[in-house]
């Protein structure tokens, strides 16, 4: 038997006994290091089960930033084994569909499509079935804990960044410091951002950006925010802006802080915007793009940079619970005031 967390909505969580599973054709059983909680768990299961469609909540064991060590390889798997590190790009899609074949299996439409932690059993737990189609190899020089924090996250931010084409010749804002705006700001500060202005209501992550290294400047979310973002840029506003928070008032101060002719990145998830379009689009001729996780590819392409750069993702890491303090873990991360909150299993 293993356990494993569940969700079942109104801030509760539940610890179950279930078999440990056999890995099917194609399947690998991996033990379990590493499960970090994310927004979107918070936003669309832990509170209440606000999920349609992809963010359906079938009442799995939940956690869909799961790294681990396989133990178990089925027939049929081609590439890994028993005894490999492996991250878990977080969605099984059906393989054969134009999405699937390029990689961006969120994408996927399929009925067959089932991401861990939301339609099948996540890696809040000892053990987690998984495609091998879906496992990322972790380098040596990479901790699960790392593994975890690329699963969606990192992953996530670093799919922004590359939609925005973000280089040397960009200051960039992001708007929202939790976990993926820290990610955004670690990571493009290694793509060359010129300078990196952070945003956030929250006072406490504002300072943790600041003391991690994510932002240069780091700028309350209040009424004033423009403003200073503006003084900071020579009046022009930054050339790129990623939206992490999720927020009507976080989307547009993005917008509006953008240069003329700049990208913006919508992250965040959740939520509405509502913008004067000529003013905040069209005169500034501001290119917006929708970006939605990333794809297997360029999560693999992620890790090889990190090892590159030296950059692990665990430094945004604040709060580390065993298994059976689930309950705890969540609470941390409800309260949405720290840095990433992680589950952590003993070696
Ligand atoms: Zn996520
Ligand atoms: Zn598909």
């Amino acid at each position: 038997m293993m356990r494993g967390v569940y969700l079942p909505g109104g801030r509760r969580v539940r610890i179950g006994e279930v078999p440990v599973p056999v890995p099917g054709h194609g399947q690998v059983l991996v033990a379990m290091r590493a499960s970090t909680i994310c927004g979107s768990d918070i936003r669309a299961i832990y509170r209440e089960h606000l999920g349609h469609g992809a963010e359906a909540y079938a009442g799995v064991i939940a956690g869909h930033e799961p790294s681990g060590e396989i133990v178990e390889a089925g027939p049929g798997c081609r590439r890994v084994r028993a005894g490999d590190r492996v991250l878990l790009y977080h969605i099984a899609g059906c393989g054969v569909c134009r999405d699937c074949r390029a990689g961006y299996m969120i994408s996927c439409t399929s009925p067959a499509r089932a991401a861990y932690g939301w339609q099948r059993d996540g890696g809040h737990a000892d053990f987690l079935l998984a495609e091998e189609s879906t496992c990322v190899p972790l380098p040596e020089a990479l901790s699960h804990l790392d593994g975890a924090c690329v699963a969606c996250g990192f992953g996530t931010a670093y799919e922004a960044l590359c939609r925005a084409a973000v280089s040397g010749r960009d200051a960039v804002l992001i708007t929202g410091m939790g976990p993926v705006g820290m990610a955004a700001g670690l990571l493009a500060r290694k793509m060359g951002a010129a300078f990196i202005v952070g945003a956030d209501v929250a006072e406490s992550r504002l300072e943790l950006a600041q003391r991690f290294g994510a932002v240069d400047a780091a700028v309350p979310a209040d009424g004033a925010a423009l403003e200073r973002i503006l003084d900071l840029t020579g009046g022009l506003g930054c050339e790129v802006s990623i939206d992490c928070s999720g927020s009507a008032a976080g989307r547009l101060l993005a917008l509006r802080a953008t240069r003329r002719w700049g990208r913006s990145v919508m992250v965040g998830e959740g939520g509405r915007l509502d913008l004067d379009v000529s003013q905040v689009l069209i005169h500034p001729s501001l290119t917006v793009h929708g970006s939605w996780v990333t794809s297997v590819a360029r999560m693999e392409e992620l890790v090889d940079n990190l090892v590159r750069w030296q950059l692990r993702p665990e430094t945004i890491v604040t709060h580390r619970f065993p298994i059976g303090e689930a309950a705890e873990a969540y609470r941390v991360a409800d309260e949405g005031l720290g840095g990433k909150v992680a589950i952590v299993m003993p070696d």
